[in-house]
């Protein structure tokens, strides 16, 4: 007997037995878990990372969106059509906006003329020391011991602690029903509701059936985007970081992001 039908019965067996909703729930849950967890097809790594190579980014051109096209598709993000709502997970930021600080002081200076009023794809940092995670009240947020920090819809109320503590502005809130405003639902994604906050997941529901993250598969012509493995060292990642300088986000603040740039 196979596992599905294994499964199948054993949740089966608990309704008739009257155990209640609970308990089949409970069961059911168990189930999704297992198939996360030991599907074959899933792509687990321990330390997720990604590197955005900035001058491929720039010269798919300022009209290219297609990672944010791709993830917002796929994620249910809503378009409010307004800056003032507006709900991003992944979205273009002139260079002067992202690298602010002048702890990328010694980055080459034809990288500053050049780059200047240039934009190109931020997204969250997942964080190894994510302070969005230490100050979330009620832990609706987290981060998991593959790197990716995660949010817990169902526990977010909504008090924006940390959207206040990330320093990239890499979170958004809901501020009004977001449903009406998904323009294709993917039903194989929660949609969140009025008052709750999110942000880039790094794509963890496709990890977990072994595809990649949606934003690197739509951005395959240009190649501008490679998710890895960093505890891999025969990853396509850790060959880029071996290769190629990067920078890092207000590596000032400490938060150790896991976005690399190539510039
Ligand atoms: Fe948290 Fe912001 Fe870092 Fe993402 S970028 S992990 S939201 S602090």
């Amino acid at each position: 007997m196979d596992n599905t039908r294994r499964r199948f019965l054993k949740i089966a067996g608990l309704t008739v037995l009257g155990l209640g909703t609970k308990p089949v729930a409970d069961a059911i849950a168990q189930s999704e878990k297992e198939k996360y967890l030991y599907s074959p097809e899933v792509k687990s790594g321990k330390r997720w990372a990604m590197v955005v190579d900035y001058k491929k980014c720039v010269t798919a051109g300022e009209q290219c969106v297609e990672c944010v096209k791709a993830c917002h598709e796929v994620h249910n993000v809503p378009d409010f059509g307004n800056p003032k709502d507006e709900v991003k997970w992944i979205w273009k930021e002139p260079f002067e906006h992202a690298f602010p600080t002048d702890a990328n002081h010694y980055i080459e200076e034809y990288v500053k003329v050049t780059a200047k009023g240039q934009k190109f794809m931020v997204l969250c940092n997942h964080c190894e020391n994510a302070v969005c995670v230490r100050v979330c009240p009620v832990k609706a947020t987290f981060r998991r011991p593959d790197g990716i920090v995660i949010m817990d819809y169902h526990r977010c109320i909504g008090c924006r602690y940390c959207m206040a503590a990330c320093p990239y502005g890499a979170r958004s809130l809901n501020w009004r029903d977001p449903r009406p405003f998904i323009k294709k639902e993917n039903p194989e994604f929660p949609t969140r509701i009025r008052g709750v906050v999110e942000k880039c997941n790094f794509c963890a529901e496709r990890l977990a059936v072994g595809h990649m993250p949606a934003c690197v598969d739509a951005c395959k012509k240009h190649k501008a985007l490679v998710f890895g493995d960093l505890e891999d060292p025969n990853s396509e990642i850790r060959d880029m970081l071996r290769k190629y300088p990067t920078i890092l986000r207000r590596p000032e603040l400490g938060t150790r992001p896991q976005v690399y740039y190539i510039v």
